[in-house]
């Protein structure tokens, strides 16, 4: 369960209420940042009753507790004027790695002429092998800053070591965990600590529950800016690069109020089909794509076979928005619904 106290309860009142907590022998994690409290272990709060520095208590039968739906309807952030939220759509596009000053200069200008108002592109790269490229480091942070003020747009990129944090922070608006690091959990731990959005992938074999837990290392670090990212799960079949779990988007919507975004580039490792998997997406209710787009998509350092060209970028666009308004005309006017079932 999670206890809200009030904002104005004096330190005494919450010492006091610690002390009551403490004499439980039950494992608790005050949010400092967010002036509460959690309790994993109980889920009865008839003994609080009457502690006048409560606010309010959320009792929670999940193992992620302020991941939960039961805690939290929908949570909502604003990046530099834009909003991110489990109830709006936002499209984050850019290279896998950012790769020369043009490069990035070209995407950033194509995607804002588009209306984008996110661009990705990863500075330091976890790669499989050493020998790949491994991304421009600093230089390249500094690249798509540059690219990202002068057409208006806001930064996503990968942190891959707590090392770099400092680094990356200054350089972006959202920081990305890979899904190699869903389970780095002193790196989340740390990210908990700041007041930047995280983007956090799902690991490509971690469960639902697991990617749930490790956005609450996030959240009970007192950082409520989370985003999900579904990119694709590994299964026994290697004929497509990973698995995109487009079910997992309505599964996440009933679990948690966090924004669930999908990301249909690595989620099938292929340009050719990055289209109709973003599509399939939109319709289960992401919030967001995240789809790696280059200029010269056969040349790309990294990620060339699922990059797509701006051509091809485009028409997804294109056909996204025509998705996002066929469901508003879904949720909104009746009648069209009830003519397009009579086909
Ligand atoms: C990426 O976004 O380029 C990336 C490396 O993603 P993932 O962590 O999903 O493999
Ligand atoms: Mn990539």
């Amino acid at each position: 369960m999670i206890i809200q106290l009030n904002h104005n309860s004096t330190e005494t009142q919450k010492q006091e209420l610690l002390k009551k907590l403490e004499s439980l022998h039950t494992y608790y994690k005050w949010v400092e940042a967010k002036n509460l409290i959690v309790l994993p272990k109980l889920n009865d709060s008839a003994f609080l009753k009457n502690e006048s520095c409560i606010e309010y208590i959320t009792e929670t039968d999940t193992p992620y507790q302020l991941a939960s739906i039961q805690f939290k309807e929908h949570t909502s952030f604003n990046v530099k004027g834009a909003t991110i939220s489990k109830q709006s759509f936002q499209m984050i596009a850019g290279p896998c790695s950012i790769e020369t000053e043009s490069q990035i200069e070209e995407t950033a200008a194509f995607l804002a002429s588009l209306g984008i108002k996110f661009i990705r592109g990863g500075a330091y790269k976890p790669r499989t092998s050493p020998y790949s490229f491994r991304g421009l480091g600093l230089d390249g942070l500094k690249l798509i800053r540059k690219a990202a003020d002068k057409y208006d747009l806001r930064v996503v990129t990968e942190i891959m070591d707590l090392s770099l944090l400092d680094e990356v922070y200054e350089y972006t608006d959202i920081l990305q965990v890979g899904s190699r690091n869903m389970h780095n959990f002193s790196l989340l731990d740390e990210l908990g600590k700041i007041d930047k959005p995280i983007l956090l992938k799902r690991g490509m074999h971690a469960r639902v529950n697991e990617w749930l837990l490790a956005a609450e290392y996030i959240l009970s670090g007192g950082n409520d800016k989370v985003i999900l990212c579904e990119r694709g799960i590994r299964s026994f079949d290697n004929a497509t690069r990973n698995v995109m779990d487009v079910g997992v988007i309505p599964l996440i919507k009933e679990l948690s109020h966090l924004p669930v975004i999908a990301d249909p580039s690595h989620g099938t490792g292929q340009a050719s089909r990055v289209e109709a998997l973003s599509l399939a997406a939109v319709a289960a209710g992401a919030n967001g794509l995240l789809i790696e787009v280059h200029p010269n998509p056969s040349k790309a350092l990294s990620d060339a076979y699922q990059a797509v060209s701006f051509d091809n970028f485009k028409s997804i666009a294109s056909k996204v928005e025509a998705i996002r308004e066929c469901l508003k005309s879904f949720s909104s006017d009746q009648e069209s619904v009830l003519k397009l079932q009579s086909f």
